[in-house]
């Protein structure tokens, strides 16, 4: 039932766990590792360590050879604690304070993202001589999550940016873009490699050339069901196709040695964290307009380690009882907020009707932006984090 999405390893430490906990399997997260730089030869990994900012996955990634992107500080802190480079650490967030900025480069970052005139100004006083690369704004069409607006600007903006930041005694080194998090498609891509081959151009014309192309984040988890508990099957092939052949292109364009960076943050460690939770109560009630429903809450909900539900379902497994009859129900958490509910508009799922309070529950690829959204709202505690070591074998 659990398909080949799930490792031996984490089968065998969901079979275990007698308490609730968030399960890393680092084997798997170095193995995705592995296959990214397989199929994009030659890329430099910055890990997003927002969406997963556990000590011993970034620790497995460091021993790896990996960087990372960090969204300020503390996050930078949290990397260098691994004994990695500072040279392999970026501050990836255009969103920051002087003071954040300042601390940055107190901590030995010199490279960092931006996207407009303030901040380009802001990082020459507070991180003077650093690497900028300038984020272009994407739609966000075609991703789970668009992440459209808040960050990157136009390429006019960037020509202007960038020229200050050169003005300014900083070296304006790349661009990077974000297609949106879990991005399904690959005209997302093929439209961001049009937009930097144009900037690429034209930065060019005013005597800005370029060292780096970072192609920020977005890749696929394959472990995803849609609202309605249809797989998402994401195109990865495809996808990892359009990103090589746009990295050609913008290579020939530049016609000097460009390094690729990417900053992958679900891709590498969805599918290889698993939360065990369990059955608080199944209860079936009527409600105002005379329909019956059943809900099943669980142990762990949007405030606990399942913060993505409002646009994906897990792939979940009632391991206490794999056959028998089944009932729909709306799954939610455990807390008394009406958003704690698994999907927007709850479509039922199908849950064994024998199920307790009690039963165990696993909930499966949810390694990406769980320990990272966690609360302690209504009093429920973080998920303890199990890591697997690299190198065990179940
Ligand atoms: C969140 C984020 C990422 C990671 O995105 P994923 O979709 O999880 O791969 C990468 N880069 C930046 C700048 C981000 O904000």
């Amino acid at each position: 039932m659990t398909g080949h999405l799930v490792s031996d390893r984490l089968r065998t430490a969901l079979e275990n766990a007698a308490e609730d906990q968030i399960i890393f399997d680092l084997g798997g997260i170095e193995d995705a590792y592995g296959a990214l730089l397989a199929e994009l030869p030659g890329i430099a990994i910055r890990f997003a360590i927002k969406s997963c900012p556990v000590d011993g996955v970034l620790e497995t990634l460091t021993a790896r050879g990996s960087g990372f992107d960090a969204a300020g500080p503390q996050e930078i802190a949290q990397a260098l604690a691994t004994g990695v480079a500072p040279e392999l650490v970026h501050y990836g967030n255009t969103v920051k304070s002087d003071r954040n900025i300042a601390d940055a480069y107190q901590l030995g970052i010199r490279d960092f993202a931006t996207d407009s005139v303030p901040d380009v100004v802001a990082i020459a006083a507070n991180a003077p001589g650093s690497r900028v690369f300038c984020r272009l704004g994407t739609t966000g069409e075609g991703a789970l999550w668009g992440l459209n607006r808040k960050a990157g600007c136009s390429v006019r903006d960037a020509i202007v940016v960038l020229s200050i930041a050169r003005a300014q005694g900083l070296v304006p080194s790349g661009l990077s873009v974000h297609v949106g998090s879990q991005q399904m498609t690959t005209a997302a891509w093929q439209n961001a490699f049009d937009e930097l081959a144009f900037a690429m151009t034209e930065l060019a014309d005013v005597g800005i050339h370029l060292d780096r192309i970072n192609l920020g984040g977005g890749l696929p988890a394959l472990g995803y069901l849609d609202r309605t508990g249809t797989a998402l099957n994401p195109v990865l092939a495809e996808i990892f196709a359009t990103i090589r052949a746009g990295m050609r292109r913008l290579q020939e364009i530049a016609g000097r040695p460009i390094e690729f960076v990417m900053e992958p943050g679900r891709h590498l460690v969805a599918d290889h964290g698993a939360i065990r939770a369990h059955v608080v109560r199944l209860s079936t009630r009527q409600q105002p307009d005379g329909e019956r429903e059943s809900w099943l809450y669980l142990s762990c909900g949007k405030f606990n380690g399942l913060y993505e539900v409002d646009q994906v379902r897990y792939r979940m497994v009632f391991p206490t009882h794999p056959s028998g009859r089944q009932v729909a129900a709306v799954i939610a958490g455990p807390t008394c907020d009406s958003d704690d509910v698994f999907g927007q508009e709850p479509e039922p799922a199908l849950v064994p009707e024998a199920i307790v309070s009690g039963d165990p529950v696993w909930i499966l690829s949810c390694g990406a932006y769980s320990t990272s959204y966690t609360t302690r709202f209504n009093g429920f505690d973080p998920l303890p984090v199990n890591v697997l070591p690299v190198g065990i074998h179940a």
